[in-house]
């Protein structure tokens, strides 16, 4: 029996869901569109398997073909990043980091990280989180100018001798010099820990710095750039591969979710490919043009711009907030989300900035020229933020603009 006969309220839902993502311009630079062969895979057999432990040293029996299934993860991801050891089964970006700290951090020990405001993640030691009363974070924050400070990084490694160095990041739109980084590790005997969660297509791709030959662990989100299902990996050097799957199981995580590791498996290969690497070019191209775009009309980007897929900008100098500016978005069509600005003087739930990125419009097959008319439309919703009748006519013109790039032909639920 099908979704739609058994269960007609969640079908409807996801009907529903599906004509918004076809309808819409999704710009939240941390999503994207699968493909449908790892929709596919998600959706399969996979998932009835318990499978604790590791390929070839499993609790359970029964796990001949998951072995199958997860060594070919490991070892695409392997190539892929150039990494000598791989953990599949995180089951997102937060679990990663989680499983990251301890493995390398015992409790009480120090984590030098970016603060969250400056375009770090809310797993990076943010107070309201469990981790920050585990381990004792400490943050660094960006120059005035807006770039990472790695002065400021050397002296408040040097002072406070943290066990780990933690780089990368979700509001961040500049390259990582990762091997600077490492020096000032040594020096104060601190492990380097990079979090690629945004960027880890583009690094796939050859379009930004590996951090994962220099860096003690790398850990990542599978499901932003990188176009996988939603989940995590650690990639890390071989020393700490022992730390790292035990971190993971049995540390913190039971039975590996073996249909999204099917599915990572794949979109792993589709990044292996030349297309893989056009499409990673062509979401910095956009980014590019979305930025010239909003500097010429008048907005504030945060980092001086973008070198990768995502720019965040402050939007209150056309007279909106980033709280009116993500709603007005929302009914034009366009969707992305408010977000803190460097000492943002607002608040978290009504901040002076929005955040948005050009991965999932790219993987519709938007280019140059359609960014233009998108950094257009962007514009005209937030200067009309109040003007409900403006803000239908965008929606309406981006309805017909979208149908143009069709997503998930001839599926339905
Ligand atoms: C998205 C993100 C995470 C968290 O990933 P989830 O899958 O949402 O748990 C962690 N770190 C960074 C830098 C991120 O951008």
């Amino acid at each position: 029996m099908n979704i739609a006969e058994f269960d007609p309220d969640i079908s409807h839902a996801l009907n529903r869901e599906l004509t918004r993502q076809q309808n819409g311009l999704e710009m939240i630079p941390s999503e994207n569109f699968v493909s449908p062969a790892v929709l596919e895979a998600l959706g399969s057999i996979a998932t009835n398997k318990y499978a604790e432990g590791y390929p070839g040293k499993r609790y359970y029996g029964g796990c001949h073909e998951i072995d199958v299934i997860e060594q070919l993860a490991i070892d695409r991801a392997k190539a892929l990043f150039d990494a000598e050891h791989v953990n599949v089964q995180p089951l997102s970006g937060a679990p990663a980091n989680l499983a990251a700290y301890v493995a390398l951090v015992p409790p009480g020990g120090t984590i030098l990280g970016m603060d969250l405001s400056h375009g770090g993640h809310l797993t990076h030691g943010h107070p309201v989180t469990h981790i920050a009363k585990v381990w004792n974070f400490i943050n660094y924050k960006t120059t005035p100018e807006g770039l990472i400070d790695y002065e400021e990084i050397e002296r408040m490694a040097r002072e406070h001798k943290p066990n780990l160095i933690l780089v990368g990041y979700s509001g961040y739109s500049r390259e990582i010099d990762y091997a600077r980084i490492k020096t000032i590790a040594d020096e104060v005997g601190a492990l380097t820990m990079a979090d690629m969660a945004h960027i880890a297509g583009l690094i796939a791709a050859g379009e930004m710095n590996n951090p994962v030959p220099i860096f003690d662990i790398v850990t990542t989100t599978t499901h932003k750039t990188l176009r996988g299902p939603r989940g995590g990996m650690i990639l890390c050097k071989k020393e700490h591969r022992k730390a790292v799957d035990k971190a993971v199981f049995p540390g913190l995580q039971g039975g590996p979710h073996e249909n999204v590791i099917a599915a990572k498996a794949i979109a792993f290969k589709e990044a292996a490919l030349p297309e893989f690497k056009l499409y990673a070019q062509q979401i910095k191209k956009n980014a590019k043009v979305l930025e010239s775009v909003f500097n010429e009309r008048g907005y504030k980007l945060m980092f001086g711009g973008t070198d990768n897929h995502l720019l965040l900008m402050d939007v209150t100098p056309k007279g909106a907030t980033g709280q009116q500016a993500e709603i007005a978005l929302d009914k034009a069509g366009i969707t992305v989300n408010k977000n803190m600005i460097p000492d943002d003087p607002r608040s978290p739930m009504d901040p002076s900035g929005i955040r948005l990125g050009t991965p999932a419009v790219t993987t519709r097959g938007m280019k140059e020229e359609e960014m233009k008319q998108i950094g257009a439309w962007m514009d005209e919703a937030i200067v009309a933020w109040q003007d409900d009748t403006k803000l239908e006519s965008i929606r309406q013109e981006v309805k017909a603009f979208t149908s143009n790039f069709p997503l998930y032909q001839n599926l339905t639920y």
